[in-house]
């Protein structure tokens, strides 16, 4: 797919608009199939060393209280995620250092594969030199995301102080080069970004061929210097539909996931997002106790509930079946690969 079609895709309206939805699920049920493997996710440490401009965890916001859950609470996490039979992906998130040293990340991830072998294991703790990301791999890591943000680098400049577009996609082609499933993705909407710079987000992630592509709305936080400023869609909330449709048209075989923040922006969002193009669910499975500190934005879903709660692993089946969508290979069958 060009950059003309993806821009044009873009701008669909009315009838148009229907069919390019229509047509997204389509190329979604065709290449992944009806069933939506469940990938859960473990905050694990909300500390970070950078400063992003729109990240409720900036090293600057002085949040309530920051924390790094022990080896030992990641292992019990991990363990419900296994017992429930739901998921096949543990996704471990934390902010970029200094909250676990990458020493530490090894460890871990050794612990993870050594006790449950049959979960891929996905990480997602930032940009790292080469060598660290081939000990994770090593170690058992599967997967990694790492989204890219923005195309723009000027853009990727001013809303990131601590790194370069050049940096983020290096480390991206070091993980594929070391055989690491690979995820990128970007925000939607963020100030200063044009339908122009979202085709190019589109067409970088189709230049990469990503495993993974994680997209979501730029949800303006109170507490960052983007507190005051509205998503550039903000009068045309299709544009976030719009984006994962044309993203599934452009990487047919990708595994998208119908992310949090489709939820935070629009009513039952991830729902229409599985069907609009997305074909994971990624539950939060972080304990209640440190999911109220893990704010990335404000209206965060299911910052009150628990790795039980609806929003959890114990409504993942619920709402699924609502949408006439099973989830990929049952309960108890690995999802690896
Ligand atoms: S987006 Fe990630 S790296 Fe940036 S401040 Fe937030 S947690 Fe840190």
């Amino acid at each position: 797919m060009g950059r003309d079609e993806v821009a044009s895709l873009l701008q669909a309206r009315g009838p148009d608009l229907a069919a390019l939805y229509a047509r997204a699920d389509e190329a979604r049920r065709i290449c992944c199939g009806d069933g939506v493997p469940v990938r859960a996710i473990i905050e694990f440490s909300n500390m970070c060393s950078n400063d992003c401009l729109y990240c409720g965890l900036r090293a600057s916001n002085a949040v309530p209280r920051r924390y790094r859950m022990t080896p030992e609470e990641i292992l019990q996490a991990v363990a419900r995620v296994a017992a429930a039979g739901v998921a096949g992906t543990v996704v471990l998130q934390a902010g970029e250092t200094p909250g676990y040293r990458d020493e530490e990340i090894t460890a871990l991830l050794r612990q993870i594969r050594g006790k449950f072998p049959a979960l891929a294991i996905t990480l997602s703790v930032g940009n790292r030199p080469r060598e660290v990301y081939a000990a994770w791999r090593e170690a058992g890591m599967d997967r990694y995301l790492l989204r890219f943000e923005t195309a723009d680098a000027d853009l990727f400049a001013r809303l990131h102080p601590d790194g370069s577009l050049a940096d983020r996609l290096q480390c991206l082609r070091d993980l594929q080069e070391l055989g690491v499933q690979t995820g990128g993705g970007f925000m939607i909407g963020v100030p200063g970004e044009t339908v122009e710079t979202l085709a190019d987000n589109i067409m970088l992630c189709q230049a990469f061929d990503f495993d993974m592509i994680g997209i979501g709305p730029f949800i303006p936080n109170p507490d960052t210097p983007l507190g005051a400023a509205a998503n550039a869609y903000a009068a045309d909330p299709d544009m976030f539909f719009r984006a994962i449709a044309v993203l599934r048209l452009a990487n047919p075989a990708a595994h998208i996931p119908a992310t949090t923040a489709f939820d935070a922006a629009f009513p039952n969002g991830r729902d229409l997002a599985l069907q609009r193009g997305a074909n994971v669910f990624m539950p939060n499975v972080t304990p209640g106790a440190c999911r109220k500190d893990y704010q990335l934005y404000p209206k965060k879903p299911c910052v009150d509930g628990d790795a039980d709660a609806e929003d959890g692993l114990g409504g993942v089946r619920k709402r699924l079946q609502a949408l006439g969508r099973p989830i990929a290979g049952g309960p108890g069958h690995s999802l690896k690969r």
